[in-house]
């Protein structure tokens, strides 16, 4: 069904995954208190249950192990943070963690968006319909940079989706509502479909220990991930 209308006081900005990066990382280099390890891993913390003291880093340039000394640890690797496995090499006892696994998966193509539908063209979703019983089953649209549109067909566990170009806007067709098949159907694709499996909705409760090393603290994802269609980063 429909959402009912209301008046709109959100807003989102929408852009490829690259161009977000590169923005962010040409900001974050301007800084001369920051300085960049390219193909460096960090792979244990370094300290005791008490306090930790900085991380070992690996090299993939050079396959060599370092420990780079710190008064404060960020960890911000995402949604595959070791964190849980290097705080027990610590000797702390294991963090308290939630899995919720829908079995998500995305089906994705990029398609060259028609004159005036491209800056500030809104957001379209075709919303999982709870009520049928099935796998849940959704389609999103989204304008990007440069003229381009990026549709997305998603499932849940079970649900089927297209991994082939062909079957992309049938299976947009068959959503609750044509809406986005409508706004596809006409229009040049830029890529083929790329499927990915998103993997679980996951946040860890280091709140629930009853102890927390001094110099640690846990960011974005590595604490809570969720179904990226929430937009949470
Ligand atoms: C398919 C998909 C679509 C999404 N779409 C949206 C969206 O439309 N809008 C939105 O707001 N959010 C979206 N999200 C969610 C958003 O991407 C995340 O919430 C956000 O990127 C989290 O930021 P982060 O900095 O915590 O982690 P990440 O962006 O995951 O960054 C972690 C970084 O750490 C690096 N890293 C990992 N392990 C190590 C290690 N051991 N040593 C060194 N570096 C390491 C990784 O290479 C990565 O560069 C999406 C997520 C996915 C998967």
């Amino acid at each position: 069904g429909w959402q009912y209308r209301f008046p709109a006081r959100q807003f989102a900005i929408m852009c490829g995954r690259p161009l977000l990066d590169r923005v962010v990382r040409d900001r974050v280099l301007t800084s001369d208190r920051i300085r960049l390890r390219q193909r460096t891993e960090a792979v244990a913390l370094v300290g005791d249950s008490v306090r930790v003291s900085g991380v070992e880093v690996y090299s993939l340039e050079n396959g060599t192990r370092e420990t780079l000394e710190a008064d404060l640890v960020v960890d911000a690797t995402g949604r595959r943070s070791g964190l849980r496995r290097w705080l027990s090499a610590l000797g702390l006892p294991p963090v308290e963690v939630d899995i919720v696994d829908a079995g998500i998966a995305y089906s994705t193509r990029e398609f060259v968006a028609p004159p005036g539908a491209t800056g500030g063209f809104p957001a379209v979703n075709v919303a999982a319909d709870h009520r049928t019983g099935q796998p849940g089953r959704f389609g999103v649209l989204f304008p990007q940079e440069g003229g381009r549109w990026m549709a997305t067909l998603s499932c849940t566990r079970g649900g089927k989706l297209p991994t082939r170009s062909e079957s992309f806007l049938p299976c947009a067709q068959s959503l609750p509502d044509p809406l986005l098949a409508r706004l596809i159907g006409s229009v040049e694709p830029l890529t083929d479909v790329f499927v990915s499996h998103i993997g679980a909705n996951r946040r860890l409760y280091p709140g629930r220990l009853n102890r927390w090393p001094d110099g640690l603290i846990i960011v974005g994802d590595s604490l809570a991930a969720f179904n990226p269609i929430y937009g949470h980063g």
